[in-house]
């Protein structure tokens, strides 16, 4: 069935490896039949950081509250223009995928930034009921719920240096802030990453290798097991401290890990 994507690009350089990347992406997937959407940050000149300006009908003598003012804009319809238009995209599609070089362990600022200004309150986050014994529709559940999504990610350090064992620490643990605290928080069910190594020393082979990878893993962007992030609100946790539940960690005591359900 023909599904419809976006894919959310964030590299300064069109003819970067990361460009190519999301390039062969898109052509894949047009070939499949499927629709997609790109927001290419940098081309757009994506404005990164949160302020005043996001919420031009707030009281301007008033205290920014950003919570607050984004909740009041989002239920007035107030957001801007471009903000809109990326969370209608969203709600457009049946997938999410990240294209982005990792820069200081994590995602590059406009990025980033994408996040901090299209998940508005009542979109991104204070969706669902907020009690002492709920803490909204999130973690599995949100406004983005029953979409999937994947982080293709580029990394110069090499394999082992991301290994449980490695220097720079376990890729999903890097990774979690992005996988489960950005894509399972409202919702995603959030593929395992595809990561190319030492990619700041990519001959031709090693590009034609990264990218048939990369295009694999497309085709099973429907049919692959999403990582079994425990949900919110599916009983593993306690109300009201939302720590998991005694007995039900698969190994060690602590740590992101905690929050994967063992295999079956
Ligand atoms: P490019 O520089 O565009 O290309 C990389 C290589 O791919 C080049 O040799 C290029 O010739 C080759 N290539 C081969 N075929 C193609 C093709 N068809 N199209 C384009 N290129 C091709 N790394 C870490 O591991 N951890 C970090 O925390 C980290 N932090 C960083 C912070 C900053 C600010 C920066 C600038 C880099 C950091 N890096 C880090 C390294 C970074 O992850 C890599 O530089 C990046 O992933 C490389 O991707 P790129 O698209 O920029 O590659």
């Amino acid at each position: 069935m023909n599904k419809h994507i976006l894919i959310v690009h964030a590299h300064p350089e069109p003819a970067s490896l990361n460009g190519a990347l999301k390039d062969a992406m898109h052509a894949h997937l047009l070939a499949q039949g499927h629709s997609v959407e790109v927001s290419d940050l940098y081309a757009m000149g994506w404005k990164a950081a949160v302020d005043a300006a996001d919420f031009p009908q707030r009281d301007a003598s008033a205290r920014l509250r950003v919570p607050k003012d984004s909740h009041a804009a989002f239920a007035a319809d107030a957001l801007t223009a471009d903000v809109r238009a990326e969370q209608d995209k969203l709600r457009r599609a049946d997938a999410l995928i990240l294209q982005f070089p990792l820069w200081w362990y994590s995602m590059p600022a406009i990025l980033k930034g994408w996040f901090d200004r299209v998940y508005s309150y009542g979109f991104g986050y204070g969706v669902g009921e907020h009690s002492e014994r709920h803490w909204g529709d999130r973690y599995g559940e949100g406004t983005l719920a029953g979409k999937r999504a994947l982080v293709s990610v580029t990394a110069g350090g090499w394999q082992p240096h991301y290994s449980p064992r490695g220097i720079n620490g376990p890729i999903d643990d890097l990774l979690f802030p992005i996988n489960h605290g950005l894509l399972h928080y409202p919702g995603f069910d959030v593929l395992p990453p595809y990561v190319v190594y030492r990619s700041d020393r990519v001959d031709a082979g090693q590009f034609a290798q990264a990218r048939d990878g990369l295009l694999r893993r497309l085709d099973g962007l429907w049919s692959d097991a999403p990582i079994a992030y425990r949900r919110q609100n599916g009983g593993d946790y306690a109300v009201p401290s939302l720590e998991l539940k005694p007995g039900r960690e698969a190994g060690g005591e602590r740590g992101f890990g905690l929050h994967v359900a063992p295999a079956a």
